[in-house]
């Protein structure tokens, strides 16, 4: 579970994240969305403890991030944008390495590995450096990595960015496999992905929550309210995150 109350962040005089509070719950897959710069990663950082609020609370799995970082560090998966990897590593070296890192046993550590490889689709790959690797695999290297140690938490900062449309689907189809037993908040600029991932939707507009619930309710709420048919997210991402937008950015 992920808890934010009061969130606010900002670098020097820049207010990059405004009193935001809101709660994911166990086996819910949130997507995050909003224009460049509206304070996804900020946000994303803040609740990996990579970067400290400057006001509210934040708790994973119950632990408070500025309080109890180890615990809630257990408890969370983090894949950054951009996907950061040991290029010259060979994958089964690169996960051998987080398995240490997140302290999983040594004894278990060869069947963890095997596991995590096997979901993520690695296991005809694992001998191969990471330089070598397609787009697609390197996700599935940053996701293995992401959920080697089993956490009940996952935050995925733009995790299908760059990918082929065939990446994207088998990526997607890794995401829900995965999401079926954990809590998961991810952050995307592909509309039609967050339909098929996500069962909510947050707006995130000038570091504001301007828009929060139920893909079908909101969308049957903005037909409603707007007058229109069929509206799509695009349609709702428009109305909430353009100048002058009703929400009163
Ligand atoms: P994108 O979709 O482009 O990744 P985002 O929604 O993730 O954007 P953030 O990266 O969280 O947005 O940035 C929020 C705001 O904070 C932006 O105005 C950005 O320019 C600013 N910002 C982000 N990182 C820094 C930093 N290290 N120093 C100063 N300002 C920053």
């Amino acid at each position: 579970m992920i808890e934010v109350q009061h969130f606010s962040y900002q670098y020097g005089t820049h207010k990059a994240v405004d009193d935001i509070s809101f709660t994911v719950g166990d086996g819910e897959i949130v997507a995050l969305i909003g224009p460049n710069g509206a304070g996804k990663s900020t946000t994303m950082k803040a609740l990996t403890t990579l970067q400290r609020p400057c006001a509210g609370t934040i708790k994973i799995a119950g632990f408070d991030t500025i309080a109890e970082p180890v615990q809630a560090r257990r408890h969370l998966g983090y894949l950054p944008e951009n996907n950061p990897l040991y290029d010259d590593m060979i994958v089964l070296d690169a996960l051998r390495f987080v398995a240490a890192q997140r302290e999983i046993k040594r004894a278990d550590r060869d069947e963890c590995i095997h596991n995590v490889a096997r979901q993520c689709g690695l296991l005809a790959v694992m001998h191969q450096t990471i330089e070598t690797l397609s787009k697609g695999y390197r996700q599935r290297v940053g996701i293995a990595q992401a959920i080697i140690h089993n956490p009940s938490v996952l935050i995925l900062d733009e995790a299908t960015t760059g990918l082929d449309p065939n990446q994207i689907r088998e990526i997607r189809d890794l995401i829900l496999q995965i999401g079926a037993k954990k809590t998961i908040l991810m952050s995307t600029h592909v509309l039609q992905e967050v339909a098929a991932i996500a069962n909510r939707v947050m707006i995130l507009n000038h570091g504001k929550i301007v828009c929060d619930g139920a893909i079908p309710a909101l969308l049957a709420e903005f037909a409603q309210s707007q007058n229109i048919q069929n509206p799509t997210l695009e349609d709702l991402f428009v109305f909430y995150t353009k100048p002058h937008a009703a929400n009163g950015n």
